[in-house]
């Protein structure tokens, strides 16, 4: 936490170059920052993940941009963040608004993560990007509907078949209150690569007799055959 106000201190005080391309006008340039169409994940061959859209691939700006937001807790490129991944979600969801407000259900981090980050980058992400949505005409709201039920090893080194063990009945989810008439439940991550994590997430929303249709990220690294 303590790093987190430094950084967001130290960004009002001394204003830092964009991460992607040392532009005076950081954190995260509008050059930099436009180069990135929302588009369809494509093929992922992780059984159980629902339709999946990111911002970009998991490259050059975006990556640097995320890196410096998540682990050295560069908050003040949260805001453009999160639009991207509010541009993403609505174009997802086919540019018209859906019945119901949207719920963005962000994909928990470990608590130990979250310790030595100093934030909880992807929650913070989908309530901005909620509120974004807003703004763009789409009724939408932030549910943290997951949680993390047991510790899992780092996935770094892990093969496909070993990720997706190591992630398997990892989540459990909490019921939607009642009475709040919703609409579409979004799953929110960061980063997929073949989406063993969503997939997991997707199946806790399952056994709680709720569905994700979409999946948004703000990036993809390239489809491999080992899951995140
Ligand atoms: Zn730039």
């Amino acid at each position: 936490m303590l790093c987190v106000m430094l950084n967001a201190f130290l960004d009002l005080l001394l204003p830092q170059g964009c991460v992607g391309c040392d532009d005076p006008c950081g954190p995260l340039c509008p050059g930099c920052a436009a180069v990135w169409p929302a588009r369809r994940t494509p093929g992922s061959p992780q059984r159980g993940l629902p339709e999946c859209w990111s911002a970009a691939d998991y490259a050059g700006p975006l990556r640097r941009a995320i890196l410096a937001y998540k682990e050295r807790a560069r908050t003040a490129l949260a805001a453009r963040l999160a639009e991207m991944l509010a541009f993403t979600a609505v174009t997802a969801l086919g540019g018209r608004p859906p019945a119901g407000r949207v719920v963005l259900v962000p994909v928990p981090s470990a608590r130990r993560a979250v310790r030595a980050r100093g934030h909880d980058p992807v929650a913070r992400l989908a309530a901005l990007a909620a509120h974004r949505m807003g703004a763009m005409g789409v009724c939408a709201v932030s549910r943290p509907m997951l949680a993390l039920s047991r510790r899992t090893a780092d996935q770094a080194g892990l093969s496909a078949t070993e990720r997706a063990a190591n992630l398997h009945s990892s989540l459990r989810a909490t019921p939607r209150l009642r009475g709040t008439p919703e609409g579409p439940l979004v799953l929110v991550d960061d980063i997929v690569t073949t989406g063993a994590t969503l997939a997991e997430a997707s199946r806790a929303l399952r056994a709680i007799g709720a569905e994700a249709r979409l999946a948004v990220t703000l990036a993809a690294t390239r489809l491999r055959s080992s899951p995140r």
